[in-house]
């Protein structure tokens, strides 16, 4: 979770936070899980989430701690009901201190919590996708080791955004969603956008946006950057149906939810001319899951993955 500024830190409330961080820890799990196969990379998916004690802002740290615990100064915000790792016991509120057998104190002890996290992190997805991932935890002041059987996931990272937007976004690395969706809306229709975010990374869509030099911003609604930013997605919205119903979700959720919501949803008028409406994009995305050969099992691998190391022209 990205805190920015908030009103009144005595009043924040940290568990109403870690529970929206839960919704969208599972619906990535099931995600990134059930789609590992078709996806380009895969890395461990141990089914937890951490945080830093500095995601927080100074006047909030005494409220995170009461709340978090924080031990140590990266800790494991929740974990994924019937993940890996809740059968391995790591629960919410451990604080980790190595890795692998890695300490994550032991190359820059000046080095930020953040950066902690995020070299745990990336340590986490460096081992291999299916084998076994040890974590030294601190619980109770008690160092234990844990091996997490962890399953295979897409590659992606996944993080909450606060503020009052309908914000959604995928640069590649990470999947960014506002926290405004759960409040608005179900888990399975805030999967329909996560699904479309990861989609957009599993096709590489930001990479080959740039290497066509297209702008994305202001200029992004002219000429021939539009119809490439366009396309990609109007690719998001078929591949998002794949990933859905391989991970056992309802797609028609997803078509209805896009039909009804998606003139509120990114950025209104400035992304008018790059997505299509609401009906003609429940239209495609019903051709898309339509178009699924009978009997066809999942993970089903749609034509489409073929095209995400053609250039965008
Ligand atoms: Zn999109």
């Amino acid at each position: 979770v990205i805190l920015f500024a908030l009103a009144a830190a005595a009043a924040f409330d940290f568990e109403a936070v870690r529970q929206v961080d839960a919704r969208l820890a599972g619906i990535a799990q099931r995600l990134v899980t059930a789609n590992a196969p078709i996806c380009p990379e895969a890395t461990p998916a141990p089914g937890l989430v951490l945080h830093a004690i500095d995601q927080y802002e100074p006047a909030y740290r005494p409220g995170a701690r009461a709340a978090f615990g924080f031990a140590a100064p990266v800790a494991v915000e929740t974990v994924v009901p019937g993940s890996a790792a809740d059968r391995a016991g790591v629960r919410a509120n451990d604080a980790l201190v190595a890795v692998a057998g890695r300490r994550l104190d032991a190359n820059e002890a000046s080095a930020t919590s953040s950066a902690h996290r995020d070299a745990a992190q990336t340590l986490m997805e460096a081992q291999p996708a299916a084998q076994p991932l040890s974590l030294t935890l601190l619980r109770d002041r008690r160092e234990r080791a844990v091996t997490i059987a962890p399953s295979p996931g897409c590659r992606s990272r996944f993080e909450l955004v606060l503020g009052p937007g309908l914000i959604a976004d995928a640069d590649g690395q990470v999947v960014r969603i506002g926290v405004r969706f759960f409040a608005l809306y179900s888990d399975d229709q805030v999967a329909a956008v996560v699904a479309h975010e990861l989609a957009h990374d599993i096709l590489r869509h930001r990479a080959r946006l740039d290497a066509a030099h297209v702008d994305r911003g202001l200029l992004g609604e002219v000429g021939r950057n539009q119809r490439l930013i366009r396309r990609t997605e109007d690719e998001a919205d078929r591949l998002s149906i794949h990933l859905l119903r391989n991970a056992g979700y309802d797609a028609q959720i997803a078509i209805q939810f896009w039909g009804e919501e998606a003139p509120k949803i990114d950025g209104g008028v400035f992304r008018s001319r790059t997505h299509a409406g609401g009906r003609s994009r429940a239209k495609a995305m019903a051709a898309e899951l339509a178009a699924i050969p009978a009997g066809a099992g999942a993970p089903y691998a749609p034509p489409l993955l073929r095209t995400r190391d053609e250039p965008l022209q």
